[in-house]
């Protein structure tokens, strides 16, 4: 359900064009049923078989472009800010060197410090 909202969504965009793209498919769908109803009354069946059939078809049509369509969950970029939080980054706070004049924690590899421009031994 959410993924057929979602594909309304992305033909036309906004509520109302969703509401009016699933009216049509529903008429189409109905049209498309009292064929499928007509073509199994000349072949002596009941309508409940036509209405099964159109039924079935629209369902597995449905579930084919539901399955197609592309996962959205599977497409986040990544974020240029989680380089700086990330702990496996070279600018490791907890194991930089620490200013022995104003004991401020310098990135690992820093000759000077960040806080106060002294040289770190
Ligand atoms: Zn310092």
């Amino acid at each position: 359900m959410i993924l057929s909202f979602d594909f309304v969504e992305r033909l036309g965009g906004g509520l109302a064009k969703g509401l009016i793209a699933g009216s049509i498919l529903a008429v189409i769908a109905i049209i498309i049923g009292f064929v499928c109803v007509s073509i199994m009354k000349k072949k002596g069946y009941d309508m409940l078989v036509g209405w099964f059939f159109c039924g079935l078809c629209l369902g597995v049509i449905g579930l084919i472009i539901c399955l197609c369509i592309e996962d959205k969950t599977k497409q986040i970029p990544p974020s240029p800010y989680d380089s700086y939080v990330n702990p496996s980054m070279p600018y490791d706070h907890q194991t930089g060197a620490q200013c022995p004049h104003c004991g401020m924690t310098n990135p690992l590899g820093a000759h000077f410090c960040n806080g106060c421009g002294n040289k770190l031994n």
